[in-house]
């Protein structure tokens, strides 16, 4: 009797204990009796169920009792098509010895959790959500945390080495969950009220485990492309900063600046009038190397409108912007070791001036810049093709690119155009964003394909995506920068 969510009816509880103890025959008389128990406290127990057809996804709703893990592994045993276990509303549970080998059966089976939208689950019910292996919630959904306690005393009255905190901090790590989580829940709230987890807290315990939001990378690639944006043209391109300055907002980056935005201006080569543009930039600290920096950049600004003709841009370079979105949320989740500034940038198609400015006027010291990843046209090339740019002056960022490559299948990941001898390809290192970096020394890696049909042409529309090539670009991109950032930067 220690997890329970809602102020356990000690006395009532007292007075079941007691018939028991008194006529223990009752246990093999009544096989629900523990149902019976529950009910006592006004908790329905844990029932599984079905919602659909496919018989994908189990259904739980109710408190973990003694029969829990008997119910769970014989509709395991029946239905291998489950992949998913659905947390709707699970207050906790009355028989942690049960809750934990239950859970461990989850694990066991490599069933994902989820909480759906407006679910809650709770104390035992937390523990048992961290045996999925992937294990994600909702947007409304939440989860609580509070200590648990015997009857006459608390888990902190124990010593910290004290066998009764064991058997929880045995199964943190055997979910790799920190353990740290488990001190943090003694202190979160007392047994008899409940905490209900910040986002913060959710992050920093890896409780929820991060994903690339890969529909969103797409659903914003549309958005930014459609005609609504008008082409993104540098002055005009309001409503492309709108959204990314939302989106910064929405996901908790930190600003350096009001609205995270960097103003300038630039002469229009042209027209010789004095263009307003604006970088939009955020960022994460790091937990490790707080101070050191890698700069994701992708300009957002395209074209705009040509003789009455909107060039969308959805490759270039919504693509990279809905990525590096993308990337802001995951890294948001999986703190990395270094800090990362996401810089958008402004004015790269009339040439390069977000990024010089952003080189000019740094908003933290240069030389604390290890690194710019920089992305530009992302998201379609016929052969699956994508080069990695400028492992030729930085061969170490080749290796972590070599070492990820192999685990994204069906891309084709070549490097090249960094060569200034090699006369067979074009030279890439000042031909987008990259190059104010590769200027001040600064070592930068570039994401893109060769030219298409369909660069800086009306034709640049969201419906030449391939959507496959691009989001395996993007994990390619995530899973390089993690490498980078866990082994190759100091
Ligand atoms: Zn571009």
């Amino acid at each position: 009797m220690k997890k329970v969510l809602i102020g356990i009816g000690v006395f009532l509880l007292l007075i079941v204990i007691g018939i028991f103890f008194l006529f223990p025959q009752i246990l093999f008389i009544f096989p629900f009796t523990q149902k019976w128990a529950l009910e006592l406290e006004g908790e329905q127990a844990a029932t599984f169920y079905f919602k659909n057809e496919a018989k994908d996804s189990l259904y739980m709703k109710g408190v973990i009792y003694s029969n829990t893990y008997n119910e769970l592994t014989k509709v395991l045993q029946e239905n291998s098509s489950i992949t998913t276990l659905v947390m709707e509303e699970v207050p906790g549970s009355i028989d942690d010895e049960v809750n934990l080998i239950a859970s461990k059966e989850i694990r066991k089976h490599n069933l994902n959790t989820y909480i759906p939208n407006n679910g809650w689950v709770a104390s035992g019910g937390t523990d048992m959500f961290l045996a999925g292996v992937q294990r994600n919630i909702a947007l409304n959904a939440r989860l609580g945390v509070h200590s648990w306690a015997g009857l006459d005393k608390v888990a902190k009255d124990f010593p910290k080495d004290a066998e009764e905190h064991k058997k929880y901090l045995n199964y943190y790590k055997e979910m790799d969950i920190p353990t740290d989580f488990y001190w943090y829940t003694l202190d979160a709230a007392p047994a008899e009220s409940i905490h209900w987890m910040t986002p913060l807290e959710i992050n920093k315990y890896d409780v929820v485990t991060p994903t690339l939001d890969l529909s969103e990378l797409l659903a914003t690639q549309k958005q930014l492309a459609s005609d609504e944006f008008a082409g993104r043209a540098v002055g005009k391109n309001q409503k492309a900063q709108k959204l990314i300055r939302n989106r910064f907002q929405q996901i908790g980056l930190q600003s350096f600046s009001e609205n995270y935005e960097q103003p300038f201006t630039f002469q229009n080569e042209k027209t010789k009038r004095t263009v307003n543009a604006t970088n939009l930039i955020g960022y994460i600290k790091g937990k490790k190397y707080p101070n050191h920096y890698i700069v994701i950049g992708a300009h957002y600004d395209h074209v705009g409108i040509i003789k009455d003709t909107i060039y969308n841009g959805a490759d270039d370079n919504a693509s990279g912007t809905s990525a590096l979105l993308t990337l802001a949320k995951y890294f948001s989740k999986k703190i990395p070791d270094h800090s990362i500034i996401f810089a958008a940038f402004d004015a790269e198609e009339s040439g390069l001036w977000g990024s010089k400015y952003f080189v000019d006027n740094p908003p933290v010291s240069l030389k604390d810049i290890q690194l710019n990843i920089n992305f530009d046209m992302i998201s379609r090339n016929p052969k699956n093709e994508i080069y990695a740019v400028g492992t030729y002056q930085y061969p170490k960022f080749k290796v972590a690119i070599d070492s990820v490559a192999k685990y994204v299948p069906f891309l084709q990941v070549s490097f090249g155009h960094d060569n200034p001898n090699d006369t067979t390809k074009d030279f890439w290192m000042r031909s987008s964003d990259n190059g104010p970096f590769f200027e001040k020394n600064i070592p930068n890696i570039t994401f893109s394909e060769e030219d298409h049909p369909g660069y800086h042409h009306h034709s640049d529309d969201f419906e030449n995506t391939n959507p496959e090539f691009y989001k395996n670009v993007v994990i390619l991109i995530k899973n390089t920068i993690q490498q980078i950032d866990q082994n190759i930067l100091d």
